[in-house]
């Protein structure tokens, strides 16, 4: 069976994916767990060489391959040139560390020497989303190369192809075909059969909680280790010691950008009332100034990336305007034509309990606040915990903020930033454990104690 993929701009045939049955997921980690006994022990400097290989070539061609971002996905291409810039400096990043994946040694008088070392955790499945395929297809599989283990990579369904033409251009720089393998298909079948196969040990994935549910749940039950990256609802917190204008600038900005499909985009927009009206003057001004259309031409915003996210996107903004739970100031309609196209869209004033919910679009709600106690319990009563942010000049407040909020990553005067040496992942239903840093090698591999009478 095919899966067809589309242009979301244009609804236009861009190529057809296989959909891997269970009995070809089972045959691909075979491979993989018979690949996975000589990549364990290829040294650490030759597999950082593979890794900064890989990085070369994807810089050399990051024209097509950001064309090809954007055909499948929709964001435009400046956007998709640098994801798949960024892309590379993952890998980079992960060569780079490849030598210091180590364990421990320690004299224990009385009882002997103790060695730990750091062993690969087996074939690791990497289940990634359509919004980002390329940084996140980055995040997991150089960390899973970098620790040795073979690696299983499942792209979304709407955006498979950059993911793709990534793994061939890893095989290029030398990574070896079965230690790593691109498996395509949809999440129902294929993703299932991924997560249930024995010989997968690890998974990571990002995508919706409730899918990241269900992932966690099949782990639990075959005692693999897993990974969850799912949904945020983060908030973005403009206080009264805040410059106003730079911080609008760079809610729209961090809003807007993806066409507001980032699982930490700026999305609960809580300003100190005070300066509300500066705030959604200055905001609304850039906001209509956003050209929306093809990625592949002179826009600034691109399509939702899928029919669903557009209907989900439009009545999540229908339902908060008829209820009057807010008020509209721009956008809130759908741009007529073939692609899945959504005007940005500003609400102010909106109840907290309405958008306990994410939406994954480009929509910014304005939510006034009066103190910052008002601030962080607002922020807080979501059940998510991914990535906020704090404006201000004050250092005190920054370290309330800082301390007080509930989520994985807190900006000081920026959002969205996600460095390949910072941890990043959530809390509460954003899911748990972390991406780069260097924790991932606590992620990606299993200590063993060996103790030496
Ligand atoms: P999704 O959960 O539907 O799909 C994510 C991936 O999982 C896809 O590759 C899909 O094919 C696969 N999949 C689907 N069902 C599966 C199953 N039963 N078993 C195994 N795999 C399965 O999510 P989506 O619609 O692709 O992405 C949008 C959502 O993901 C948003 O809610 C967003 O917040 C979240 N997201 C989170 C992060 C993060 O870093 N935390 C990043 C991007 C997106």
């Amino acid at each position: 069976m095919m899966i067809d993929v589309q242009n979301p701009a244009t609804g236009e045939h861009i190529s057809s994916i296989p959909v891997f049955s269970a009995s070809d997921v089972s045959a691909a980690a075979n491979r993989a767990a018979e690949a996975a006994k000589s990549w364990e022990h290829t040294a650490a400097s030759v597999r950082a060489v593979k890794l900064v290989n890989a990085a070369s070539l994807i810089r050399s061609r990051q024209d097509s391959l950001a064309a090809l971002l954007t055909r499948e996905q929709g964001k435009p291409l400046t956007e998709a040139k640098s994801e798949i810039m960024g892309a590379a400096h993952v890998f980079e990043y992960y060569a780079s560390v490849c030598g210091s994946i180590r364990g421990d040694a320690q004299n224990l008088p009385n009882y002997g020497y103790l060695n730990v070392i750091r062993k690969p955790v087996g074939v690791c499945a990497a289940i990634i989303p359509w919004n980002m395929p390329a940084i996140i297809f980055a995040w997991k599989v150089g960390a899973a190369l970098a620790c040795g283990n073979p690696v299983l990579a499942k792209p979304s369904a709407t955006a498979p192809l950059t993911v793709q033409a990534l793994g061939n251009t890893l095989h290029e720089a030398g990574i070896p075909t079965d230690v790593l393998q691109i498996i395509t298909g949809n999440g129902g079948e294929t993703g299932r059969a991924l997560v249930d196969e024995p010989l997968v040990r690890h998974v990571s994935f990002t995508g919706s909680t409730a899918t990241g549910r269900e992932v966690g749940a099949s782990a639990g039950r075959n005692l693999k280790r897993v990974h969850l990256e799912l949904g945020g609802n983060d908030a973005f917190i403009v206080t009264k010691s805040a410059d106003v204008k730079r911080a609008a600038a760079a809610a729209v900005r961090h809003r807007f950008y993806n066409c507001g499909q980032v699982c930490t985009s700026a999305k609960r927009i809580l300003v100190h009332e005070s300066c509300e009206d500066t705030f959604v003057a200055h905001a609304k001004d850039l906001i209509e100034q956003i050209h929306v259309g093809n990625g592949l031409l002179e826009s600034k915003m691109g399509p939702l990336n899928n029919k669903d996210q557009l209907v989900f996107v439009s009545n999540a903004v229908d339902n908060i305007v008829s209820r009057d739970e807010g008020t509209l100031v721009t956008g809130g309609e759908r741009i007529e034509g073939k692609g899945y196209f959504y005007r940005p869209t500003l609400l102010r004033d909106v109840t907290p309990e309405v958008v306990s919910e994410e939406i994954f679009g480009p929509v910014m709600y304005v939510i006034p606040f009066r103190t910052d106690d008002e601030a962080i319990q607002i922020a807080n009563s979501t059940k998510y915990g991914l990535g906020s942010s704090v404006w201000t000049d004050r250092l005190a407040v920054a370290h309330k903020y800082a301390d007080e909020l509930k989520a994985g990553v807190v900006w000081v005067n920026k959002h969205l930033i996600l460095p390949p040496e910072m941890p990043f992942g959530g809390v509460g239903d954003s899911g748990f454990g972390r991406e780069n840093g260097m924790d991932f090698i606590y992620e990606y591999t299993e200590a063993k104690s060996i103790l030496f009478g």
